[in-house]
């Protein structure tokens, strides 16, 4: 008789992995690994995944009182090794196993029961509709077509099309409102709409000939070299790691394109993952041109239809590689060689709600049960991976890291300036030196672009009472709430609720605290910054990037199209402009104040503050014209501040590491951040101490540290109180067995209990 062990569609922590299920002699041969079951649990009809079918039950279990499997709700859709790796995340990560089997089912599954019309329970199929088939193509009319120099949208569907054919799903995903240019360039008769048949990767297209993507003729040798460390990995079978250290244009993605290109001639698929901010047609373009009818694109935004199209395609083996998102590491490709992990650095690819897993490691994980080789690639590597190459190995496999230094395209690195702001008077909140100040003026009258970064959005981060020193706080939430000038509104950025100014606290604008009428804006936001350079160079467009501006589908992508399209235009903004589309105009970057990320309480404020400013100064100068950076800053001898101007990386890394090392952080230490919360502060407080109680007594002699319990940072969200332990332990422990049980039965209806184990977000 066989056994199979299924993993119940319920969504707790508490649930063993497994239960044993007999699989009664007729369904024998149906009742497989990734096969959907009807079983009883708890005298309930349940769904569940088969995750290993076996001739004897698991050690322990009594077989007499294992009862069977009812009926076979869906065939099987992931294979022994997904299964394994979706268990071993539920461990890793302590989270409910059916959210990580999950990750690994076909997309847009309903899976809940109901009663068929034979009175046979059977799972409730959700109408997905047809994926749209529609494809778009730019005729040959486009090579001599030109857009208007206002149509920038039209003139942004043309590049996007300029590599090939792009599903018009995708179009939409991608970009900022594809319809109506889409209209006016097919009645110009430049692009095409067809449909593609349901079962083809790919249709025939043509490409305009100065756009085609073939391979470079000779690598750098920096690509070489990482060419050769990926054969070896190859070769070797074992789950190695290389990582890719190279500036922006260094040749990267040339890179990942050659090994995939060698590892499709041994017949193995890949899967390259990008943040989905990159995930742009471009991108996409670049891995079509060069593996025709063969690149799958798993984008969040397509409907269900479309990304279970993808899925089936993917998992038939017609799509051998697949680009997408953070979850595209979960497609079902048969014979997987390689997975790239493009700007590895990035923190998208740690999920934050349950399962919250981080991509990078678990791709690690991946590639070392299927003996296939992780490509990383980043300008400004992880600490995480920086180290695990220094050691030459992570959990048995071997990292193996290759700098890139050289660009093949020349351009020299922009020139980069720190204005120490310190002792000088911020009067009347001066938001521009006189440093930064001419720099902008000089590049507006030379007709170019300039980027204005401030980490910070509103008008000023809040109001104060001269009086009585009182900020006005959320009454919902612990944040104290920013001033939006344009708008003459309070906003709390925690939970989005808004006040109008005159409204809040009274009609009259009074201090909550003593009343008094004189509130005084403190601080500087993005909002303010926009205003300064408006006095400051008064015909100037100014474009500003922010969480505010951006709202919206595609919001992002409008923007940037704008500022492309200005000439002599100063795009403002958030960390949202260090990121995205190359603009070779820009030769002037300006950080208002590269502190406001440095002070957060995290042990990678460093690291992030870093990788905001390599990032937005590498936006200077791409095109011909040499570029300059100055940044202000109170702070100006910190490591992650003064080697940005001498273009020093090591010397960063190297203090950072020592720090981290000292003060027991990642990469030398494992966290686990455990949040409890709920409208009750003391239940929320005593649930708390019943987990840091227990996990005390566990940690004894194990050489892990418990903190707190204590309240979080953002001590109150949408009315409910946090409240954290922090657990230290050792780099090489597993924690998240220890964490289940310190949590067990713990929490309910009214306190809720959240495990994130290797934490990005610890406020
Ligand atoms: P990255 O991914 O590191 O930003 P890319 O692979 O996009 O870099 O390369 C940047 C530019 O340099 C691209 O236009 C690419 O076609 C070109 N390029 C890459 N490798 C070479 C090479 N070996 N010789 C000439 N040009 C190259
Ligand atoms: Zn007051
Ligand atoms: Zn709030």
């Amino acid at each position: 008789m066989a056994f199979a062990s299924v993993v119940l569609d319920i969504p707790t922590r508490a649930l063993e992995g497994a239960y044993d299920y007999a699989v009664p002699s007729e369904l024998e041969g149906e009742v497989a690994v990734g096969a959907t079951v009807l079983v009883d649990f708890a005298r309930r009809p349940s769904v569940g995944y088969v995750v290993r079918v076996a001739d004897a039950p698991s050690e322990g279990v009594d077989p007499t009182r294992i009862r069977p499997v009812r009926s076979v709700l869906a065939a099987p859709a992931f294979d022994g090794p997904s299964a394994e790796l979706a268990l071993w995340m539920a461990r890793e990560y302590a989270c409910p196993p059916s959210a990580c089997v999950r990750l690994f089912l076909p997309p847009g599954l309903d899976h809940r029961l109901r009663k068929g019309d034979e009175g046979a329970w059977e799972l409730s199929s959700r109408d997905l509709g047809a994926p749209d088939r529609r494809w778009v193509r730019l005729t040959d009319a486009a090579e001599s077509f030109e857009p208007a120099a206002n149509a920038t949208r039209q003139r942004r569907l043309i590049e996007a099309l300029g590599r090939g054919p792009v599903r018009y799903s995708e179009l939409r995903a991608m970009l900022a409102d594809v319809s109506q240019p889409l209209t006016s360039l097919a009645a110009k008769g430049v692009v095409e709409v067809f449909e593609a048949s349901m079962d083809v990767i790919e249709p025939e297209g043509t490409t305009l000939a100065s756009a085609a993507a073939p391979a470079p003729e000779r690598l750098t040798r920096g690509q070489g070299r990482a060419l050769a460390a990926v054969a070896r990995a190859f070769a070797r079978g074992d789950g190695s790691v290389v990582l890719v250290d190279g500036v922006t244009g260094s040749g990267k993605t040339e890179v990942y394109l050659e090994a995939i290109e060698a590892g499709l001639a041994l017949g193995k698929g890949a899967i390259v993952l990008v943040p989905e901010i990159s995930l742009t047609p471009q991108t996409v373009g670049r891995f079509r041109s060069r593996f025709p009818g063969k690149v799958a694109v798993l984008h969040s935004r397509l409907t269900p239809a479309e990304r279970r199209q993808q899925w089936e395609l993917i998992r038939e083996g017609s799509a051998q590689v697949v680009v997408g998102a953070r979850s595209a590491l979960f497609s079902p490709l048969p014979d997987l060689g390689l997975v790239v992990i493009d700007e590895e650095h990035e923190f998208t690819y740690k999920q934050e709600q349950a399962p919250r897993y981080h991509a990078r490691d678990v791709a690690a994980r991946l590639v070392a049960q299927r003996g296939a080789t992780l490509v990383l690639g980043s300008a400004t590597p992880s600490l995480e991976s920086l180290e695990r190459c220094r050691a030459g190995r992570w959990r048995g496999a071997p990292w193996e890291r290759v700098a890139m230094p050289e660009r093949p395209g020349a351009g020299a690195l922009p020139e980069v300036r720190i204005v120490d702001l310190r002792g000088r008077r911020t009067q009347g909140g001066m938001v521009f030196t006189p440093e930064l100040a001419s720099a902008l003026k000089e590049a507006f009258e030379r007709g170019e672009k300039s980027i204005v970064l401030l980490n910070r959005r509103g008008f000023a981060t809040f109001l104060m009472c001269q009086d009585c020193g009182c900020v006005p706080e959320c009454p919902h939430c612990s944040s104290s709430l920013t001033y939006h000038a344009r708008s003459r509104e309070l906003m709390c950025h925690s939970c989005g609720r808004i006040w109008p100014v005159e409204a809040y606290p009274s009609p009259t604008a009074r201090c909550p605290h003593c009343g008094s009428r004189y509130l005084q804006a403190m601080g500087v936001g993005t909002e303010r910054v926009e205003a300064e350079l408006a006095s400051l160079l008064s015909d100037a467009p100014i474009i500003r990037m922010d969480a505010d501006t951006t709202r919206g589908e595609g919001g992002h992508q409008r923007i940037l199209e704008r500022f492309d399209a200005t000439p002599a235009a100063v795009l403002v903004g958030t960390q949202m402009i260090a990121k995205g589309l190359d603009f070779p105009e820009v030769t002037l970057v300006g950080v208002v104040n590269a502190d406001t990320s440095l002070k957060l309480p995290d042990f990678r404020a460093a690291e992030r503050t870093y990788d905001l400013l390599e990032q937005v100064a590498g936006r200077a100068g791409r095109g011909e014209r040499p570029g300059r950076v100055i940044i202000q800053s109170h702070w100006a001898t910190h490591p992650a501040i003064a080697s940005i101007a001498s273009h020093d990386r090591d010397a960063f890394v190297a203090t950072e590491l020592e720090e981290r090392e000292e003060a027991l952080y990642p990469p030398f230490a494992r966290l686990a951040n455990v949040i409890c919360t709920g409208r009750d502060e003391r239940r929320a407080m005593a649930v708390m101490g019943e987990v840091a109680n227990r996990l005390r007594a566990r940690a004894a002699g194990k050489g892990w540290q418990v903190v707190g319990p204590s309240a979080c940072l953002r001590s109150r969200v949408k009315d409910r109180f946090r409240h954290h332990v922090i657990v230290k332990a050792p780099a090489e422990a597993s924690l998240g067995p220890a964490l289940l049980e310190a949590t067990h039965g713990l929490g309910g209806a009214d306190v809720s209990i959240a495990i994130d184990i290797d934490p990005y977000d610890l406020l």
